[in-house]
Parts: structure tokens; sequence; C-alpha cells
């Protein structure tokens, strides 16, 4: 029997797999969502990720009301439904408490540019003041810290990032868990040298000019 929306609930239970796989979160921490027009599919609360069937996966709308699914969704449906709300153009979200990130949740108050790489998250990543989680508090914070960006952290929690797609928002998230990890090395050894704003810029010119082309051949070979 067909379920609602099964293709992109089938994506999400797809991406909580992937982040286990990938060491991103353990057991059932974090969670996922993808926008379909006015509702959203989110990760079940407390379910682990390798049995996530798609029907597991719950469909709200924007206001929270259930439209599919019988389980408890995520504890931080308000941080999704906050950053949906606040954007139009984000399709995805995901939320890890990944080892890196977290730790570095924990030292600053943002993630400067030690690598160009950081320009796909588009810039230094804020780190969001600590509040209770699944609260609006919290969503409300972070809401704010992810304006004009692609990722934030969560102070003392983890990290959150948004994508036009599932797989965009995956990879930041692994991006933002790699630049982490070097920017705790990095300090560890020495005073980080930074990227300024302005060569960001460039980099971001660059980024658009191999990626744009490549699309295009890509799509050319069809
Ligand atoms: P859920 O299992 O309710 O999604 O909670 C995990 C989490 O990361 C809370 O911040
Ligand atoms: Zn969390």
């Amino acid at each position: 029997m067909s379920i609602r929306y099964e293709a992109e609930r089938s994506d999400v239970a797809a991406a909580a797999r992937t982040m286990l796989e990938t060491g991103l979160v353990v057991n059932t921490s974090g969670n996922v969502s993808v926008r379909i027009g006015e509702h959203v599919a989110i990760t079940p609360s407390g379910c682990p990720y390798e049995d996530l069937a798609p029907s597991d996966i719950v469909v709200l709308d924007l206001d929270g009301k259930p439209v599919d699914g019988d389980l408890v969704p995520s504890s931080e449906t308000p941080l999704h439904l906050s950053l949906y709300k606040g954007d139009e153009s984000i399709g995805a979200i995901v939320h890890t408490h990944s080892v890196y990130a977290t730790a570095v949740s924990t030292l600053v108050d943002t993630l400067p540019a030690i690598h160009y790489q950081i320009a796909d998250l588009g810039g230094p990543v804020p780190v969001a003041p600590y509040r209770t989680f699944g609260t609006p508090e919290l969503a409300a914070v972070v809401s704010d810290a992810m304006k004009g960006r692609h990722a934030a952290l969560m102070q003392n929690h983890g990290a959150v990032t948004v994508g036009d797609t599932v797989d965009q928002a995956l990879s930041r998230c692994i991006t933002l868990e790699w630049l982490s990890r070097v920017y705790l090395i990095a300090q560890q050894n020495g005073t980080p040298s930074l990227i300024d704003d302005e060569e960001l810029e460039r980099v971001k010119a660059q980024q658009k000019k191999f990626r744009g082309e490549q699309k295009k051949r890509l799509r050319n070979r069809k």
C-alpha cells in the first residue's frame, strides 16, 4: 500500500541512516526534515535510525498540526518549523550532535573562516546561545543565528544546517564537522590565520563558476 509523500519520507529516513553511518550522530541524537510545500516530513522523536520506515516519518503542517504518521515528531520540531517559516528557500534541515562541532560550540561565539570551504556554509558560522532542547526559546535563538547563513552551531548542544535538498543539508553538516575538526587541531597548535570577507567573496565567485559549468556539462551528458 502506498503512503502519502512516500518518496520524501524515504529520503528523510535514508538521510537519518546516513547520519548514523557517517558518525555524525550516535544512538538517536539529531533529526532530519524536508519541506513539501506547506507540509514538513520529520524524523520521529527518539527512534533508532536503523529501523526507520518511510511510514515512521511524521508529516506536519507549518504550524505543527499533524497531517500523517502515528509517532511523536522530533522534539526539535519547533526549531525546524521556525527555520522553514523564516526562509521560504529552505528545502531541508539536518541537526546533529557531531563531536567536533559540539566541542567548538562550547568554546567560541563564531567558528571563524579558517578554510575557504566555509563559504559553502555562507561564511563564518555563528554559535547560538544555549537554551533547553526542544523549546521555542532554542528555536528562536537558532533561527536568529542562521540569518544569512546555511549553518549554525548550538552552544553545548550541536549543529544545524539547511539546504535546498536533504543531500545538500547533509553535505553541509559533514563540511561543518570537518571544519570544526580542522579548527580544533589548528588552535591547539597556535593561533590560526583567517580568511577575510573580501577573499570569501572571491571564493564564492570561483565556486559559482566551476560548479555552474560542471552542472551544465553533466546535464549535456544525459
Ligand atoms: P529527537 O529524537 O526528539 O529528534 O531529539 C534529538 C535531539 O537532537 C534533540 O535536540
Ligand atoms: Zn539535539
